[in-house]
């Protein structure tokens, strides 16, 4: 198992496909894009399912989200999908996508086994999504949710970074438009993981300002019993309205800045590179495509993943005075 030091365990692996990107968030990375790693450098389709299989079959892992970068430009994300759902135990699949080119691929990933879909779409105005992410493309978006939710991708979940002055006058409305469709919503707090170290803390739209917001419209509720356990998002029911398909009507936040949930953290990750980040924010890496490539058999692997997640810290503490951003940026760890 992954333990750490804090009686933590890991169970949920964050895998990163590619730190390539066909958006250009401006809470992500530079205009410009970034250097991205070179191609050599990154994992082949069968050297992630063999570490993804070393992770559940040996670590214990139950769940295994790919992101990026935007996963859905790696070319074998269909095979990696259906090789990792032949594992035993099966763990739960699902992908974290800004939803371009989701039109197209949702029935293949959900044929391969794909569980679940998280769509990062962050209004519902053309011109804003333009300039939140340098490109003129929400109908493919909103095509990929619809193919999602046709795919029975379900439920979709949508997460949205609210930037100060841009877009965080939608909050209600992206939140009504959700439970018209059916859609779970998920507000993130905008961190510091931008490439471009843009961050500030006095920018940030906090989750009690996003509540506030919210609160104008619709009583929320805390969901009774649900704990947020190891889940980041905290959850609330909405009052008097439920799902297309009967279900409660829910929004979640994830304070990642404001209320952190280090203690209860269940996650590893591995970068499209194939170093083991037992954090989000960690400042150190452990490299497993070396010993991949040196011919390490699983065991070793194993043990190096384990000594890898036994030494991670008690939390990021972004809020904290010597917080220091990691070097690399979340579209190259996988968000
Ligand atoms: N490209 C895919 C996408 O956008 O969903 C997957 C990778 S992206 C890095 C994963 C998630 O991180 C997205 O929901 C995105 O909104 C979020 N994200 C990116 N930069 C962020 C930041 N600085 N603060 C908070 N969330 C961020
Ligand atoms: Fe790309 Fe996702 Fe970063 Fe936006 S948040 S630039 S879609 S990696």
């Amino acid at each position: 198992m992954l333990i750490d030091t804090f009686g933590r365990r890991a169970v949920d692996l964050r895998v990163s496909l590619t730190d390539r990107c066909n958006l250009r968030c401006t809470y992500c990375m530079p205009e410009q894009g970034l250097n991205w790693l070179p191609r050599h450098d990154l994992l082949d389709d069968q050297e992630v399912v063999r570490l993804v299989r070393i992770a559940v079959t040996r670590l214990g892992v139950t769940e295994v989200r790919f992101t990026g970068g935007e996963p859905l430009i790696r070319p074998g994300l269909v095979g990696i999908v259906a090789a990792c759902a032949a594992l035993e135990p099966r763990p739960e699949l699902s992908v974290t996508t800004n939803g371009l080119g989701l039109a197209r691929t949702a029935a293949a990933l959900r044929e391969a086994g794909l569980d679940r879909v998280n769509v990062s779409m962050d209004t519902l105005d053309r011109e804003t999504f333009h300039t939140l992410t340098r490109r003129d493309r929400l109908p493919e978006v909103l095509a990929g949710l619809a193919a999602a939710e046709a795919a029975g991708l379900r439920p979709v979940k949508i997460n949205t970074v609210l930037m100060r002055g841009v877009n965080d006058h939608e909050a209600a409305d992206l939140l009504d438009w959700c439970l018209e469709q059916g859609y779970e919503l998920r507000f993130i707090e905008q961190m510091p993981l931008d490439a471009q170290h843009g961050w500030q803390r006095a920018d940030m739209v906090t989750a009690e300002e996003i509540l506030t917001r919210l609160g104008r419209r619709f009583e929320l509720v805390p969901e009774p019993l649900a704990g947020r356990g190891a889940a980041p998002a905290e959850r609330w029911l909405v009052a008097g309205r439920t799902t297309p398909d009967g279900r409660p009507a829910r929004v979640g936040v994830i304070a990642s800045v404001t209320r952190p949930f280090c203690r209860a953290c269940d996650r590893t990750r591995l970068t499209a590179d194939g170093q083991i980040r037992d954090c989000l924010f960690a400042t150190t890496e452990t490299d497993l495509r070396a010993a991949l490539r040196s011919g390490a058999d699983d065991e070793a692997i194993a043990a190096l993943w384990r000594t890898a997640m036994w030494g991670k810290k008690a939390g990021g503490a972004i809020d904290a005075p010597d917080f220091a951003q990691p070097e690399r940026p979340m579209s190259a760890i996988g968000g």
